[in-house]
């Protein structure tokens, strides 16, 4: 299989190009390298890719719709990975523009290339801000998804919808994630794990929102990559035939070979819980600087997996007892600390 996988020297495009090629596939890789965060991390991942024969990097915005038309369109992908996009809720209050850049003119430029040279499957990540002022937990696929906080939540909201479209016009058959605050080794740097870990390790006291009562249902990267793994396989096809359209609370929808689906385990837990266990892994304790909830942060957020379960057979399950260290020792390594 031959997939191109945006955002692959991202945290999450690289650990899921890895397994990709892991897997035997031929991998294409297209990454701005923004300065969000530190680029020197972005290098570090993608020349862990370039490793493999059958990775091919390329290096650019998708903003650049003509430039990635012709990629796309030279190399044929079978399967498209859309995992670049301008992340972060917070930093959607600072720079919003940066997020209709690259989430929605990025999206529409992957979009317009899929219509032109179809794929067999394409993927998209969202999130689960999607379902910003829902209070109903778990949050189910098929609850409505209206009231976004952040232009970040809106954007995403936005992309699920134009593929949707797509999908309903052009028949590009297309499936939306909806992830659950990834985390793990190379993991982002704006993100609570990294910034704790770093202040932690450096004695710099730490900033703890909402006073530490904020829940989030944390997924580790590995599972992450499983689930998106068994996805791919997972085409999003409406069939009278098949078993697959008898999955209770299937998003697939009646208009289109499109599908919504969380990846995330159901297990949140709170930002003093998740303090306790870098405490127990770092072997440091933290000191904490209480604040309140930032504008357009969720308080709590807590994934169904039964959709995902039923469709692949699994659901994440690591526990921050075993993924926190895995990250701390990742850290210590990388940082050489
Ligand atoms: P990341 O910032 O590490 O990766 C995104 C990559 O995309 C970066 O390497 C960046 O250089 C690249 N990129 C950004 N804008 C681009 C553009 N316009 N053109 C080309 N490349 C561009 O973030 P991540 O955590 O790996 O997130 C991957 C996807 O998952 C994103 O769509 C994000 O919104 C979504 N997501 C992530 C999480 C999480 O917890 N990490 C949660 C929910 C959703």
């Amino acid at each position: 299989m031959r997939a191109l996988v945006t955002g692959a020297a991202g945290f999450i495009g690289f650990h899921t190009a890895r397994r990709l090629l892991e897997e035997g596939n031929d991998v294409i890789g297209v990454d701005g390298m923004t300065s969000y965060y530190d680029p020197e991390l972005k290098r570090r991942r993608q020349e862990i890719l370039r490793s493999y024969d059958r990775y091919q990097a390329f290096e650019f915005m998708l903003e650049e719709g003509s430039r990635y038309a012709d990629l796309h369109s030279d190399l044929q992908p079978e399967i498209v990975v859309h995992l670049a996009a301008q992340a972060g809720v917070r930093y959607s209050l600072e720079n919003p523009r940066a997020y209709v850049d690259a989430n929605l003119i990025g999206t529409f430029n992957v979009l317009e290339a899929c219509r032109k040279k179809p794929v067999r499957h394409l993927l998209l990540a969202s999130t689960s801000s999607a379902y910003g002022g829902n209070t109903r937990v778990p949050f189910r696929e098929t609850d409505p998804a209206v009231l976004p906080l952040t232009l970040y939540a809106a954007s995403k909201l936005a992309t699920e919808h134009m593929a949707h479209s797509y999908s309903h016009l052009f028949g590009v058959p297309t499936t939306a994630f909806r992830f659950f605050t990834v985390y793990g080794p190379w993991g982002r740097p704006d993100m609570a794990l990294f910034l704790f870990v770093w202040h932690i390790l450096r004695n710099e006291p730490i900033e703890v929102f909402n006073d530490g009562a904020s829940q989030r249902d944390f997924t580790f990267i590995d599972d992450l990559v499983e689930a998106i793994s068994r996805l791919i396989g997972c085409i999003p096809i409406r069939d009278p035939t098949s078993a697959e359209n008898s999955v209770p609370g299937d998003t697939l929808s009646p208009v289109a070979p499109f599908r919504l689906v969380n990846i995330g385990g159901g297990h949140p837990v709170s930002l003093l819980e998740f303090i306790a266990e870098i405490e127990r892994a770092t072997g440091r304790n933290a000191e904490k600087l209480f604040k309140p909830l930032p504008p357009g942060d969720i308080a709590r957020t807590e994934a169904s997996a039964d959709l995902l379960l039923a469709l692949t057979g699994y659901r994440p399950d690591t526990p921050i007892s075993t993924g926190v260290p895995a990250f701390v020792s990742w850290y210590r390594q990388f940082y050489d600390c």
